[in-house]
């Protein structure tokens, strides 16, 4: 089967199947641009159904290229609140700024320009293009990944190294419809070749699909396992009154209010018999012991926040999380 009869396939089922997100909803090609930066940042590391809703009051907060730019940091950072990943949040607004002073408000058709925008790399960069500027290119997300694995079979590691995944994507030849076709396999892997019982009956590449025919779907990955790590928190408390600190320590969540926090190992948690919480982040496990001081101590660069107006503080999910584990 030629290229042309796959895109021919593969557009098909996305024209009848795909979702309708608040991104492909355009109206001129300054909202295209716009639409796709905004949307690109915030599914870095972060899934379609989680980012619907704040793309959505983001649009409506920052309707646009200027308004970002020229917006306050901390308003970005507030309509970014539980999102994660806050550096998205930073360079997004730095991102706004270069494109205005630099290329007069639109995002470049050259991938070596979007790479020098901050916080737009390899992947984010064949998104824009594609799906922004109706380029060749297909960005291998997992979805992708996911779906060459299967159809080829890959499990050995050099099979399954970045290499071989992009010699194997010629499978996909191209369409005219470059910015639709990039969606469509994207989609397709979220949709249907899902990482657990993907639904082979209503996939567009059945025929091609050689884990189909072995109906062995198991995915190997390039071992990307999560790593643990130990940490004490302190939690110093008067009535309603919070001790937090702007996290200059660790590199995760930098800048951003976390209770004062140390790294120890696993002996010491081990150790410690005060109640413990695990917290998931992008690249390790977290084991927290809390210790839950009744006090204030006197801690420089601190702040005392006042439970009863936690809303109005910019907080990441790993801070709510300690607070919602706390007995009040
Ligand atoms: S046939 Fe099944 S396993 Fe193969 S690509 Fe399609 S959904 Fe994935």
């Amino acid at each position: 089967m030629n290229n042309q009869n796959i895109s021919n396939k593969i557009l098909f089922w996305y024209d009848n199947n795909k979702r309708e997100l608040p991104w492909r909803k355009r109206t001129s090609t300054k909202n295209r641009e716009y639409y796709t930066l905004v949307s690109e940042f915030m599914l870095q590391q972060t899934q379609v159904k989680t980012v619907v809703p704040y793309f959505i009051n983001f649009i409506n907060k920052f309707p646009n290229l200027r308004k970002l730019a020229y917006s306050n940091e901390r308003k970005i950072l507030k309509n970014w609140e539980g999102l994660g990943y806050y550096s998205r949040a930073r360079n997004l607004k730095k991102t706004a700024i270069k494109l205005l002073k630099e290329f007069n408000g639109k995002l470049p058709k050259d991938i070596e320009k979007l790479k020098s925008l901050p916080g737009i790399g390899e992947y984010t960069s064949s998104s824009i293009l594609a799906i922004a500027h109706n380029k060749p290119f297909i960005p291998m997300d997992g979805n992708v990944e996911r779906i060459l694995k299967r159809l080829f079979l890959l499990k050995n590691k050099n099979e399954v190294s970045r290499e071989n995944l992009n010699i194997k994507k010629s499978f996909f030849g191209f369409s005219k419809r470059s910015s639709d076709y990039a969606q469509a396999i994207m989609e397709m892997g979220a949709l249907i070749c899902k990482p657990i019982l993907p639904l082979c009956s209503h996939c567009p590449l059945v025929e091609n699909c050689k884990a189909f025919k072995k109906k062995d779907f198991v995915i190997k990955s390039k071992n990307k396992y999560n790593k643990v790590k130990y940490f004490e928190a302190n939690v110093f408390r008067k009535k309603n009154k919070y001790l937090l600190i702007k996290n200059k320590k660790f590199g995760f969540l930098r800048n951003l209010v976390i209770f004062p926090m140390t790294e120890i190992n696993k002996k010491q948690f081990n150790s410690l018999d005060f109640k413990k919480i695990n917290v998931k982040m992008s690249n390790m496990n977290m084991k927290i012991v809390l210790n839950d001081y009744k006090k204030i101590k006197k801690i420089s660069n601190s702040l005392l926040l006042d439970k009863s107006n936690i809303n109005k503080y910019i907080l990441p999910s790993f801070t709510k999380k300690i607070f919602s584990s706390l007995s009040h």
